[in-house]
């Protein structure tokens, strides 16, 4: 606890695509909890501020922004709103990510420049505006959220999502190790098959019923679950701390051991 007393995070993709307990939401919950002050940005206007009522109303310090992270007018209003509000940046956390379905053949270029611009180009949008910043401050911690799919197949035929989250991990290593000199560490967390309202609606549909997805990735985990977005919460909350001060440019797999095999 209060393991980030003072700093600000601002999270994109801090609310969630549906009730519950999204990856981004669970975040900036954690960070909160640990004492940072959050800036809470979504397209979703309504779910960034849902998320910044329970950091609210368990007496923590947030803000929202209603904010696209693919244009960069609307990222640096968000940066702005953020600086406006607490005076610095101490965490950038990228959550944002889409799905897609299929191999190259099945897949369109409409969906394929989708899914490169919303899970690629909105960290490289981010960055562009809060690396300044955190130069000036002379530290600074960066988490992108990118896959187990990053590094191996999933279960699922989707090219476009596999070849975006290859992209986030060298483009977060790129940064590791240009910023490492100026204080500022950035880390890629790799979620595994985790339950949160996502899958619902972006995985559902490689599967007959939803049953039948929650049984199938329940049992692709070596554990036998799926994780939560807690458990990425955590692990970003980690991350983001200074008990991870030596921790820069990696891929940390969050997944219950479903690398493995
Ligand atoms: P989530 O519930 O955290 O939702 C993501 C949020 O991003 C939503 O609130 C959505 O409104 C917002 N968003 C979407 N497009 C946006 C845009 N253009 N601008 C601003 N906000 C936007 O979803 P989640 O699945 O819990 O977590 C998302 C991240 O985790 C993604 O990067 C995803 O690829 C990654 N991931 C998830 C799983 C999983 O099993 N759920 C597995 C591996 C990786």
């Amino acid at each position: 606890t209060n393991k980030l007393q003072d700093k600000v995070a601002i999270v994109f993709g801090a609310g969630s695509v549906g009730e519950g307990w999204g990856n981004g939401k669970a975040s900036a919950v954690a960070y909160a909890r640990a004492g940072a002050k959050v800036v809470a940005v979504d397209i979703q206007q309504a779910a960034a501020d849902a998320t910044r009522d329970i950091i609210g109303s368990e007496g923590g310090e947030a803000i929202s922004v209603g904010a696209n992270v693919t244009a960069l007018d609307d990222v640096r209003r968000a940066v702005d709103e953020a600086v406006k509000a607490f005076g610095r940046i101490d965490i950038l956390h990228n959550n944002v990510g889409i799905t897609s379905q299929g191999g190259p053949v099945e897949t369109s270029e409409e969906v394929w420049d989708r899914v490169m611009t919303v899970n690629v180009k909105s960290m490289f949008l981010t960055c562009k505006c809060v690396l300044p910043l955190m130069e000036e401050q002379g530290s600074g911690v960066i988490t992108n959220i990118s896959s187990l799919a990053s590094v191996r197949w999933t279960g699922y035929a989707y090219s476009a999502y596999y070849a975006s989250k290859g992209a986030v991990n060298m483009f977060t290593k790129g940064l590791a190790i240009q910023y490492a000199p100026k204080g500022i560490r950035s880390n890629c967390i790799l979620p595994g098959l985790m339950d949160t309202p996502h899958i619902y609606q972006q995985i559902s549909g490689f599967y007959k019923d939803v049953g039948e997805m929650v049984e199938a990735r329940h049992k692709l985990s070596p554990t036998g679950r799926m994780g939560d977005g807690w458990d990425i919460a955590n692990a970003a909350a980690f991350l983001a701390s200074d008990d991870a001060k030596f921790i820069n440019g990696i891929e940390l797999l969050v997944d219950g051991g479903m690398h493995v095999r």
